[in-house]
């Protein structure tokens, strides 16, 4: 599951440049950390991130360097373990609050790369505010109670676009 050779795509990185000129929040399903690698901040990584672990008996935030190189915690020989949601596993109060937050305060929600069917990420849609308008950028339609706008394309496709477009204005 690690690879931390991994770099952030066109995605991550114009979701990052974009967050320098309007109040950007990312609210995502990954656990590969590379939002974060692309240097967005105001992120909920809501199912958590591999490049942050912690110690189960001690409670300890630990390197994942550390974890890869042994799963036992060096001061307590506690287990480590990645800080992220497997199947079946609660949420963090805090993780809920900031995703519905960012979701209640914003006039555009986009929702791409994914068939937003994993509960209960695809529920934080309904605490948008009533005059929120959605855009999905994805391959397939996704099914949404609420109407969106919806462009049918490769979100990598999208943004290179949108890269251009930057590009040219500079
Ligand atoms: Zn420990």
């Amino acid at each position: 599951m690690y690879h931390p050779e991994a770099e952030p795509n066109v995605i991550h990185h114009e979701i990052a440049e974009l967050a320098k000129k309007k109040d950007v929040w990312v609210v995502s399903q990954n656990i590969d950390g590379l939002h974060a690698k692309a240097g967005s901040t105001q992120l909920v990584d809501f199912h958590g991130s591999l490049y942050h672990c912690h110690c189960r008996k001690c409670g300890e935030p630990v390197s994942w360097r550390a974890y890869l190189k042994s799963d036992s915690h060096e001061t307590c020989g506690g287990q480590i373990r990645p800080d992220i949601v497997l199947y079946g596993e609660g949420f963090q109060d805090e993780t809920l609050e900031q995703a519905t937050d960012a979701v209640r305060k914003a006039e555009l929600i986009v929702i791409a790369g994914t068939s937003f069917q994993v509960h209960p990420f695809c529920d934080l849609v309904q605490f948008r505010a009533a005059d929120a308008s959605i855009l999905v950028i994805n391959q397939t339609p996704i099914h949404l109670a609420q109407d969106y706008e919806f462009i049918q394309e490769d979100g990598a496709v999208v943004f290179n676009k949108i890269q251009e477009l930057g590009a040219e204005h500079d």
